[in-house]
């Protein structure tokens, strides 16, 4: 009986263990959002970075055959620009973001960098000139450190240290008992959103690539938080070409050009100072946002008051 028991009890262990590297493993697909239908080309060659300029021809995609998600979208993204894509939730913002990435190929028109389609030069490289900042951050069981250094694995205890301090996250991670040690993810310390997207920001910090995709979810964070994130972001984007996706509009004031995305066409587009002058979709969703910021205020002194 002994006998039987032990095995078992070591088919156990196996078995959580390799349960354990399956969950890393999806949670690594997660993060990477890994399509594996998406192959590289027979002739695939490394993308030539020169400087990195985004562009969209005529792009036209859908996940599903009956239902058209982007109809026709051209935007440029200059060398060191930034341009931000807002809209109603379920307008294709995301999609965008996953079409650069190459998790998706478009079914007519082209993406290129640097006058490179996409779809004909290598994933590996395709992906190692990109940040993607996802909208929701899947953290490995493992250290803080080695969430943070997956973003250039030969990074030196001191340059992660420096990732997480421009990320604003570096005090945060000193006041934890284990510091930078301390593991995170299921296993361990539970993140809150905007601690998880500031560890998210110091990985891209330390890949430092030329492009830079942010998919914000800074809508459930409060405005301190909020912040902070903008800041770390702001500091990430400088002189990248940047492509923001942007729920709350304060955070696109001042892109070179914001695209208002609307049914899978482009509604409107142009600065933040000449969209609001158009009176038009923008201009509604930034007084929107005014009003509830405002009322967000106002129900906060009454608090304060009481
Ligand atoms: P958002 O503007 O909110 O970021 P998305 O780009 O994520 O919108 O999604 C656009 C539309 O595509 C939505 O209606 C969404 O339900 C749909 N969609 C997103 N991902 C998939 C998918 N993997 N398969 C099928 N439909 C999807
Ligand atoms: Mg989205």
């Amino acid at each position: 009986l002994i006998q039987l028991a032990i095995p078992l009890n070591f088919i156990g262990f196996v078995y959580r263990e390799i349960r354990q590297g399956l969950t890393d493993i999806e949670s690594m697909f997660d993060l990477l959002e890994v399509d594996a239908e998406i192959e590289d080309s027979p002739n695939a060659r490394p993308l030539a970075v020169a400087n990195g300029a985004i562009s969209f021809n005529n792009v036209h995609f859908a996940y599903d055959p009956a239902r058209q998600i982007l109809k026709g979208i051209s935007f440029d993204v200059p060398a060191g620009h930034t341009v931000a894509v807002v809209g109603p939730s379920g307008a294709g913002k995301s999609t965008i973001s996953r079409l650069l990435y190459r998790f998706y190929d478009v079914q007519q028109g082209t993406i290129t960098i640097d006058g490179q389609d996409v779809r004909e030069v290598t994933q590996t490289s395709l992906r190692a000139a990109i940040g993607m900042v996802p909208q929701d951050t899947v953290l490995f069981n493992d250290t803080i450190a080695y969430n943070i250094r997956y973003g250039r694995p030969s990074a030196s205890q001191e340059e992660v240290e420096r990732a997480a301090d421009i990320a604003q996250v570096g005090h945060f991670i000193k006041s934890l008992p284990e510091g930078y040690k301390a593991m995170v993810g299921e296993r361990g310390l539970k993140l809150s959103g905007g601690e998880k997207q500031r560890v998210a920001i110091a990985r891209t910090i330390l890949k430092s690539p030329p492009i830079l995709i942010l998919d914000e979810a800074t809508s459930a964070l409060d405005t301190h938080t909020e912040q902070e994130i903008q800041s770390a972001l702001d500091e990430v984007s400088k002189n990248r070409t940047t492509l923001v996706i942007a729920h709350r509009l304060s955070t696109v004031v001042g892109a070179d050009e914001i695209i208002v995305l609307k049914d899978g066409g482009i509604a409107e587009r142009g600065k933040h100072q000449d969209l609001l002058a158009r009176n038009g979709l923008y201009a509604s969703m930034w007084n929107r946002q005014l009003e509830a910021t405002q009322a967000e205020e106002t129900l906060k002194k009454v608090r304060e008051t009481d």
